[in-house]
């Protein structure tokens, strides 16, 4: 049988990273298996619908390369793939469940519910208390069909028999054993028409023919009822195997990475960047802040997996090879945005410098700098060690895009001398007559020039560094010089002489 997995998001605003984890895993868990990926949108809640949602979901899933097999806006034989267009489909199935015995229509009003709710302490719909409800077990089917008939508003709810133990084989924790007698009786299809998530999801993985659900843990506990349902619809013998994900952990401490965490640690904690309708609810994204897709891509997979080993930087291909779900932890992963920034550090080393020059082009066109491409390959060679966000190449190199803003004065005021002036003017000329004005040549000549004259490399060469660069950091001189070229590096000496003298 072939593995099928599917990515079964909620459109309820940005996607959190975690959500890009659990594609993650399920995309290279089909992938190891030569199986399927499929991307299924869960939007029965209207209550939580937000525009835009599926969109930012389909272009994170873009932006990170995981791309569905099948799915919402990637068609495939199972579709529809948005649950809203299936709403026909699982009302059907809620009343077959009614039939079979597993489920009864409930005519219970919110408010009746919330009196008893007020009067009884933990009062939940159950084996206890279902008799005394206005429902289908109580009434008769006949008779709860006439009031359907005629209009009145209804749920569907499962009936969990009492006295039983529920056993969930997870891939990853092992045998989880829940107690029937303390499930509630889930609603199925509310009174809206719409199903719940329960309904739509066991629906729609069995007819979807999902053999694996790689989820996140909050929904363990859910599935308990997930295999009621199962037995209730006699799909047990393809039930597909549960396996649920560890939480990923704030930076600091302990507890669940939210939203809220982006601006709390000053990190992005969406894919892309997200705008809410106010500024309180639009975010940073991955995207927007300068990582690379693929440095995401390698942190993510290792938030909660790892193969075994010392390897760190895995490409998609590596990953898809070595994945596997008993390697997944049991525990929270701490999501270690130190970590993240140095993987990205690791991916813009080792990537071109014509895609690098094309992933910065947005930002070189932002800041208006007239460079051909050529210039900003040169450019991002020089920085590429040197840089943590895509942004910085533009912001930490601006110098080699636009003159120097400021100097390191501290540093000029231990350097700058009158000597120091006298052998600027000396120098120039030499820059002048450089040929080829190579980073070499030039670094041989200026060598020359020193020795010649008796300067000290200590005394000379700080001054040219701050005079190309402002600043002691930074790329080698003569490379720097070299990609600005003649004309601009002494400019430049010029300009420092006047700064300093
Ligand atoms: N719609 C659920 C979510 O938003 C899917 C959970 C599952 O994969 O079963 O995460």
């Amino acid at each position: 049988m072939s593995v099928r997995v599917r990515f079964a998001p909620s459109p309820t605003g940005a996607l959190h990273i975690g959500g890009i984890r659990t594609a993650l895993y399920n995309y290279l868990f089909a992938r190891h298996h030569g199986g399927t990926f499929i991307l299924r949108i869960e939007d029965t809640d209207q209550t939580r619908y937000v525009p835009g949602a599926e969109a930012y979901i389909i272009n994170a899933l873009k932006w990170v390369g995981l791309l569905p097999d099948e799915g919402q806006e990637f068609g495939g034989n199972f579709g529809p793939y948005r649950q809203s267009d299936r709403k026909a489909l699982y009302q059907q199935y809620a009343h077959e469940l009614v039939q079979r015995g597993h489920a009864y229509y409930a005519f219970d009003t919110p408010e009746a519910l919330d009196a008893r709710r007020a009067s009884e302490e933990n009062f939940t719909c159950n084996f206890r208390t279902r008799e005394s409800l206005d429902n289908s077990l109580v009434s008769g089917i006949a008779t709860a069909e006439a009031r359907i008939q005629s209009g009145a508003p209804f749920v569907v709810r499962l009936k969990v028999m009492p006295g039983r133990e529920i056993i969930v084989d997870d891939l990853i924790r092992g045998r989880v054993v829940f107690q029937s007698s303390e499930l509630d009786d889930k609603v199925l299809l509310k009174a809206d028409g719409m199903p719940t998530y329960h309904l739509a999801n066991i629906v729609d993985d069995h007819l979807m023919e999902i053999t694996h659900v790689i989820r996140g843990e909050e929904w363990l506990p859910s599935t308990a009822h997930h295999v009621l349902l199962y037995e209730g619809f006699g799909w047990s013998d393809t039930m597909p195997r549960f396996s649920h994900l560890p939480l990923i952990l704030k930076p600091v401490g302990n507890g669940k990475l939210s939203k809220r965490d982006g601006a709390q640690f000053g990190m992005p904690v969406f894919p892309l960047a997200w705008k809410g309708e106010t500024a309180q609810d639009s975010f940073d994204g991955f995207d927007n802040t300068g990582f690379l897709p693929e440095a995401v891509v390698n942190f993510l997979a290792l938030l909660g997996w790892h193969p075994g080993g010392d390897q760190e930087i895995f490409n998609m291909e590596e990953l898809i090879a070595a994945f596997s779900l008993d390697h997944i932890s049991k525990g929270g992963a701490r999501f270690d945005y130190e970590k993240a920034k140095w993987f990205n550090q690791k991916y813009i080393q080792s990537a071109d410098n014509a895609h690098l020059a094309e992933l910065i082009a947005p930002y070189i066109a932002e800041k208006g700098y007239d460079v051909c491409k050529e210039y900003v390959e040169g450019a991002v060679a020089l920085m590429k060690e040197r840089v943590t966000f895509l942004p910085d190449f533009v912001e930490q190199g601006y110098y080699l895009f636009e003159g120097v803003r400021q100097y390191d004065d501290e540093t000029l005021q231990k350097k700058w001398s009158a000597q120091a002036a006298e052998n600027f003017t000396a120098l120039i000329p030499v820059v002048e007559a450089q040929e080829p004005f190579e980073a070499q040549p030039l670094e041989e000549a200026v060598k020359a020039f020193m020795q010649e004259r008796g300067i000290k490399p200590g005394d000379l060469l700080p001054l040219l560094r701050i005079a190309l660069a402002g600043t002691m950091k930074g790329p080698a001189v003569f490379d720097m010089a070299a990609l600005l070229g003649r004309e601009e590096m002494v400019q430049r000496l010029r300009a420092l002489m006047q700064h300093a003298g």
